[in-house]
């Protein structure tokens, strides 16, 4: 890697235009349940779990980056609709053997917290399942008690199929778009964070390269959608720099 260059993915957090804040009642419901850290600045993950219970240790930055991503990818910030998000990717067990706590209430049941990575389940602990989907102990116990009980959440097995394929098609354009590498503004650096791209790589031959290298069919695009992932997600500006070509 030469100076100056970075993988795009990595450092998409430039400036840009803020929307206007708005304080009726669902513009803060909407704030309070949109992704308030897209590119991770504040996030800590302490754990350093890599066991057969806990595989917190496999999933990278950039990993959690984009489960976060598809997290909240709809279009309407519902807590119910999350909460059912969330209530899918927990197992609730029951505990056969019945162990005594000291104030006499017994553990009955325990919950296991998954995460979606490539296609297979990646087990973590709840204290980075809590920071990924950013839900606290309350919210959780909520949705385990639910859960148990079998009401409000549904249980979305092999339903849902189109989000989940909406989900994949967004992943693998964010991962092509990340790979991209380009160059960081000389000027003004610390301030401006964009990336500038080769001009001569317009987003519409981008598209075509996404397309023509991505394995599943399923996955392509249309060049509208292509574009919007492209501009909403990621701080990307064309300019003459030179170019590398991802991989
Ligand atoms: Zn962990």
């Amino acid at each position: 890697m030469i100076e100056g260059e970075h993988i795009v993915g990595d450092t998409n957090r430039g400036t840009r235009k803020r929307k206007i804040n708005t304080t009726s009642k669902e513009r803060k419901r909407e704030i309070r349940y949109s992704n308030l850290d897209p590119d991770l600045l504040n996030f800590k993950n302490n754990c350093d779990h890599r066991s057969n219970k806990f595989e917190c240790m496999e999933l990278l930055l950039a990993d959690i980056k984009i489960i976060r991503q598809n997290f909240y990818n709809d279009e309407k910030k519902n807590k119910n609709a999350q909460d059912n998000k969330l209530a899918q990717m927990m197992n609730v067990k029951e505990i056969k053997r019945q162990r005594k706590r000291k104030n006499g209430k017994s553990h009955e049941f325990h919950t296991e917290f998954y995460v979606w990575h490539n296609r297979k389940k990646v087990f973590v602990c709840q204290k980075l399942f809590s920071s990924i989907f950013n839900c606290g102990p309350r919210r959780i116990h909520t949705i385990v008690r639910k859960k148990m009980q079998g009401i409000g959440i549904k249980d979305n097995r092999g339903g849902d199929r189109k989000s989940k394929k909406n989900a994949l098609k967004l992943e693998s354009v964010m991962k092509f778009v990340s790979s991209l590498r380009g160059h960081e503004s000389h000027y003004g650096r610390g301030k401006s964070r964009r990336i500038y791209l080769s001009s001569e790589l317009n987003i519409k031959k981008l598209w075509k390269m996404y397309n023509h290298q991505v394995q599943d069919d399923s996955l392509q695009t249309n060049y509208k959608y292509f574009s919007r992932i492209f501009s909403n997600k990621f701080n990307i500006v064309m300019s003459n720099l030179i170019m590398h070509h991802p991989r």
